[in-house]
């Protein structure tokens, strides 16, 4: 029996996740790859190296129906244009035209986290939600957002929350500035944080569980990313009747030692009538490649 299917694939800056998934959700194949370098020079290669090996790997006819492509960065979704990514290098990159030259099915092009928002509406933790703030804590930090059920976008920098400035004059950020949300709150910033307090070596985890055994200088780099994400969360949801802050990457892995003061700060910040609850995403680090699958899906009306 043939089965109708579409490739997500989802560039990231170590990282390309691919998933070959039908109609109904479920994957029926998936594969991770290293980014090579200079990426955007061969977008239109990977792609079609992941749709080749996902339908050999699902054994069982398949009928590729259209393939999904997201990144991180500024993204015009509409244009299929990667307007900018530090991470990946590249500057008003034809994303679109480089995998359509090299596929013969329609072409979705999207955000990473605006396309894994999507996709945990459809097939996670935001399913029985419609108002939704989407803020993945990774190595970056970006957010996404669901008003009655649709995807808000705006300008290019639609979710660019990571480049709030937090802390004037505070620690250097990726993007050139100081002391932005993303410099103070991300994984990536807890752990750089933490090792410049105390001289020692450890990521975001370490400094969680050093966290939960109290200890006073992990306490207070948490306390203190936990202090500014709900500082820029709060005023985003005041603004928009966000129900559900769902929280994503590899951050969300420390479970209650986060949600717990966070919620904390956020009802401080809020009063008790707002009624928004912090929850853990579902799909963890397949939001993106399963994002790329849905608009795939939604390009085709399925
Ligand atoms: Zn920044």
């Amino acid at each position: 029996m043939t089965r109708e299917a579409v490739v997500g694939i989802d560039v990231g800056g170590t990282r390309i996740k691919t998933a070959l998934v039908s109609p109904d959700g479920a994957v029926l194949a998936e594969a991770v790859h290293l980014t090579p370098p200079a990426v955007g020079d061969r977008l239109g290669a990977v792609a079609a190296e992941a749709v080749d090996r996902l339908v050999r790997q699902a054994g069982d006819p398949v009928e590729l129906l259209a393939v999904g492509l997201v990144v991180p960065g500024l993204v015009d979704d509409e244009k299929g244009i990667g307007v900018w990514s530090a991470n990946l290098g590249w500057t008003d990159l034809d994303l679109h035209g480089s995998v359509a030259a090299s596929v013969d099915v329609p072409v979705a092009v999207g955000h990473d986290v605006r396309a894994g928002l999507l996709a945990e509406h459809r097939l996670g933790a935001a399913r029985e939600a419609d108002n939704v703030l989407f803020v993945p804590l990774g190595t970056g930090l970006a957010s996404a957002m669901l008003s009655r059920g649709r995807l808000v976008t705006g300008s290019q920098w639609t979710g660019e929350i990571g480049h709030v400035v937090v802390v004037p004059d505070g620690p250097p950020c990726g993007c050139g500035e100081r002391g932005c949300l993303e410099a103070v709150a991300s994984a990536g910033a807890i752990g750089r944080r933490w090792s410049a307090a105390t001289g020692l070596t450890g990521d975001a985890e370490e400094v969680a569980r050093r966290t939960e055994a109290g200890e006073p200088e992990a306490c207070r780099v948490w306390q203190e990313a936990v202090d500014a994400l709900a500082a820029v969360v709060a005023p985003v949801v005041a603004a928009t009747g966000t129900e559900l802050v769902l929280v994503g990457g590899g951050l969300a892995r420390a479970g209650d030692t986060l949600f717990e003061p966070l919620r904390a700060a956020l009802r401080a910040r809020l009063g008790r009538r707002a009624e928004v609850a912090v929850e853990a995403a579902a799909l963890g680090d397949r939001a993106g490649c399963l994002g790329a699958a849905t608009i795939a899906l939604d390009l085709v009306g399925r």
